[in-house]
């Protein structure tokens, strides 16, 4: 670029960082299920088709559905029991759980919409009301709406740092470092957050919510070098969750 165009570069940078933010701003609204303000930038229903799209690839990664319908059943039945008894039910996302074949991995997680999923690994090693734990913390990914919170942060981060990159070399990569801090942090909150919506979820339909840190222990014992499951992939700190699990049974237990 030319000598003397540096002030139109930094203006343009400054204009698509501005922008990057305002329609961050014009795109928060607060979520109706959590109470919590959010910065979304797609629809409920977009949400469903992305999980829905996603879902078979999902559980092909994981060998496929764990072959026995008596035991997908149940994994059903518990997942919908938490839905039915809880304001799960009022929103517009169309859940379903299932059992998969990956007896390696411990794992549970959930895909935007509803669809939610969790490792024979992992579920053998669970009492009912644990898997209720486990299955209200993803209902709890869905109600808070992480990945699409996730998704549009990563569009305004890319953006912002477009912005910054134009307008002046090193800026960029600093910018872009902190949109990864963001949304670290943001998926330590999204834990939480999702911790204390299955405490609650638990509860709602009769289970045991101290079954919840027994599942953070299975957790942590099953939890190696090779073994990330979900639960642990953003690393709240172990002790501090469980704190907080106790500190949301006593909120929500009358
Ligand atoms: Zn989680």
């Amino acid at each position: 670029m030319k000598r003397g165009n540096w002030k139109i570069r930094i203006f343009i940078g400054l204009a698509i960082v501005a922008f990057a933010f305002i329609k961050k701003c014009s795109n928060t609204e607060e979520n109706p299920y959590t109470g919590r303000e959010q910065h979304i930038t797609m629809t409920s229903d977009q949400e469903i088709a992305i999980g829905l799209q996603s879902a078979p690839g999902m559980a092909q990664q994981h060998g496929g559905l764990y072959p026995d319908e008596k035991l997908q059943a149940f994994v059903k039945k518990v997942g919908n029991r938490l839905v039915n008894n809880s304001i799960a039910k009022d929103t517009p996302y169309q859940y379903d759980f299932h059992l998969l074949a990956d007896d390696q991995t411990i794992n549970a997680f959930a895909l935007p919409g509803g669809q939610c999923f969790i490792t024979y690994a992992l579920f053998s090693q669970l009492n009912e009301a644990q898997l209720a734990g486990v299955m209200g913390h993803e209902i709890g990914h869905v109600i808070g709406r992480h990945s699409a919170e996730r998704i549009a942060d990563s569009q305004t981060w890319q953006t912002a740092t477009m912005g910054a990159t134009v307008g002046a070399g090193d800026m960029g990569s600093i910018v872009g470092s902190i949109g990864q801090n963001t949304l670290l942090k943001n998926g330590r909150n999204d834990e939480l957050e999702s911790d204390e919506l299955g405490v609650l979820f638990m509860i709602k339909a009769g289970y045991d919510p101290y079954e919840m840190i027994r599942v953070m222990e299975i957790l942590k014992a099953a939890g190696g070098p090779n073994r990330v499951p979900e639960f642990q992939s953003t690393h709240p700190d172990p002790a501090n969750r469980i704190e907080k699990i106790k500190a949301a049974i006593e909120k929500y237990q009358e």
